[in-house]
């Protein structure tokens, strides 16, 4: 079965249809860099460098936790409204981007080592989308999420 999920924020929805399909403990997820296969989740947060559309560069944590669609930003930034930050991984330097859909970043959802998950989530800031996308459609989340990808 592939799936491929589309959330921002690690929104809570996505993790309970998620946990739905999979009954199983959330730190048996593990998130992976698409471009390097290195997992990027350290102690419940997934590492990300990002750049602002000011040039300004630095680290967003994403908290994994369930209940938690949190994130924390190094330095401490104010992202402006529908800013488009770049996300790339900490490792290879790549950038993540959705070649399908630009406006999104994508991660790699590894479950029981077993099934992989594209994970999209949208890099516009404060917009907060959750797309699931199955074999028979898209079932949407979030509270953007009626405005499409
Ligand atoms: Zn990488």
């Amino acid at each position: 079965m592939v799936e491929d999920i589309f959330f921002d924020n690690l929104d809570l929805n996505a993790y309970i249809h998620l946990t739905r399909l999979f009954p199983m403990k959330l730190e048996k997820y593990k998130f992976y860099c698409p471009k390097c296969d290195q997992e990027l989740d350290i102690a419940g947060q997934i590492h990300l460098k990002t750049e602002r559309e000011n040039g300004d560069k630095g680290d967003m944590y994403l908290n994994t936790s369930f209940g938690t669609y949190s994130y924390k930003h190094v330095p401490d930034v104010v992202f402006q409204k529908s800013e488009l930050v770049k996300f790339s991984c900490p490792k290879c330097l790549e950038t993540i981007h959705s070649k399908a859909h630009p406006n999104y970043a994508l991660l790699t959802m590894r479950v029981e080592n077993k099934f992989d998950f594209e994970i999209l989530f949208s890099r516009q800031a404060g917009i907060h989308k959750t797309y699931i996308v199955t074999e028979d459609g898209v079932e949407s989340y979030g509270e953007h999420a009626s405005t499409g990808l």
